[in-house]
């Protein structure tokens, strides 16, 4: 799967946000390093982007659409000297890429000011939401982020740490939140652990950020997860840790698709390199097949890790088939019908020198609707492949997904209309073979602490609103 205005538009699965905060034991310029680790989480939204800030006793913000670059670049061409802020980029998921949706929420309200960035899908956020609409209250964007910031200005709690802890034990679903308020970081993961959230320290400085690879921009050390269930609470280096209080122990979901594709191949996620993983999952892809190829290439960059794992075990040469242009980026263009068709054109072009002649086993992670596969298959049959079979190193997506990725509905899903050899004759492949769920579940470690409902309808948290 990769990102451009054509696939974004059709045919790919999205993450809806990166979250990164900072704390610092100094005045510095936070908001430029929250920059910097925002672009390093830019694979994670790229529609909006926005920072969040305490100096001189407010809570300061930025927000605009766009990538990281484009969005922010210009405010911070002034210095923002603080000790406190928090960073967000997120991908749109209500159709309009609405300014009023971006991140982070400032709200000024019983509790003081408050910053808030979130990462997940509150799961019970319509029934939430509509008692507290009854009562009164008016919101302000679409997003179910907004609905924290309510709860917590309506809790009779004495202080904000008791009000957001009781808030908490009212929402369900996937979330890591980052918070500011009073010149303190809080950091939340939920209790199963959807979503990664990782911490680390450098010299005068605490890091929280969605993954690893933010972290690793900034040198930072002792880098560990935040674990299911806890709130950090950082002021300057110091960090402070609780667990939330739980009625009853919280089953892990850790979400398996962070490892198939949305995290950062050098991001270690879940303690597990996701590298290392996705080229086990291609090995294991290549343990149960039989056909024969006289080369594996990869579509980049979803399928780089798989196919090496798939060569490697295979002993089918790895060759580049395809190359990727880096510097499309999103737009917002609407495309034509006319581009549409010239969409992966655009994005992937095949290298024919390596291609012609050849039987070709193109590996990608995963398959939605079939239609940039189909596109894929055709670029390579027009380079000269004389048979082309597509390898996913995951299983057939099948289900929704309500804790904060974005999956076409199941009639649009291509694994719900057809099986293997029917999506080979849809997209003219000479055959499609995806990694069984079995297999999936033997290249990570702890496969019960997992959540796989995309792939099989088991979901770990009760679903209460139907799609
Ligand atoms: S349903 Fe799929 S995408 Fe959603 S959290 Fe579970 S594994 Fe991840």
């Amino acid at each position: 799967m990769f990102h451009s205005f054509v696939e974004d538009a059709s045919d790919s699965l999205r993450h809806h946000c990166g979250v990164v905060g900072i704390s610092s034991d100094q005045e510095i310029d936070i908001p430029e390093l929250l920059f910097y680790g925002l672009f390093s989480l830019q694979h994670r939204g790229q529609e909006s982007a926005g920072l969040a800030y305490h100096r001189q006793g407010r809570i300061k913000s930025y927000r605009s659409v766009g990538m990281v670059t484009s969005a922010l670049s210009h405010y911070l061409t002034d210095e923002h000297p603080c000790r406190v802020g928090i960073g967000h980029v997120r991908y749109s998921t209500q159709g309009a890429n609405k300014l009023a949706n971006a991140q982070p929420i400032v709200v000024s309200c019983s509790k003081g000011e408050i910053a808030l960035a979130h990462n997940g899908n509150i799961s019970n956020s319509r029934e939430l939401q509509k008692k507290l609409v009854d009562e009164g209250s008016i919101f302000q964007s679409t997003s179910d982020t907004e609905l924290l910031l309510h709860l917590i200005a309506r809790s009779r709690q004495p202080t904000f740490r008791e009000a957001l802890i009781e808030c908490l034990g009212l929402i369900e679903g996937a979330y890591c939140f980052l918070l500011v308020h009073d010149e303190k970081l809080y950091a939340v993961r939920d209790p199963h652990g959807f979503r990664p959230l990782v911490v680390g320290v450098r010299e005068g400085q605490v890091l929280v950020a969605s993954e690893t690879c933010a972290l690793d921009m900034f040198q930072a050390r002792d880098i560990r997860e935040v674990a299911p269930g806890e709130m950090l609470t950082v002021q300057g280096t110091r960090i402070g840790s609780e667990m939330l209080p739980l009625p009853k122990p919280a089953r892990r979901a850790h979400c398996i698709f962070e490892l198939i594709y949305f995290a950062r191949p050098d991001s270690t996620v879940y303690a597990r390199s996701v590298h290392m993983a996705r080229k086990r999952m291609g090995e294991m892809l290549a343990r149960s097949d039989e056909v024969k190829a006289d080369i594996v290439i990869a579509v980049p960059d979803s399928g780089n890790s798989a196919a090496l794992g798939y060569s490697a075990a295979s002993g089918t040469p790895l060759e580049q088939g395809l190359t990727r242009n880096h510097y499309m980026g999103r737009t917002f263009i609407q495309p034509t019908v006319a581009m549409r068709e010239s969409g992966v054109r655009m994005k992937l072009h095949p290298i024919r020198e390596a291609i012609f002649g050849k039987r070709v086993i193109v590996v990608d992670d995963s398959l939605v609707r079939g239609t940039t596969a189909r596109q894929i298959v055709r670029l390579l049959r027009e380079a000269g492949a004389r048979e082309v079979h597509l390898r996913l190193s995951s299983p057939p997506i099948r289900y929704p997904c309500f804790y904060g990725i974005d999956i076409p509905t199941r009639e649009e899903l291509i694994s719900n209309r057809l099986d293997p050899a029917g999506i080979a004759r849809e997209i003219d492949a000479d055959s499609v073979r995806f990694l069984s769920l079995d297999l999936l579940r033997e290249c990570v470690t702890g496969p019960e602490n997992y959540c796989h409902a995309c792939f099989s309808g088991t979901y770990p948290v009760p679903v209460r609103e139907a799609r």
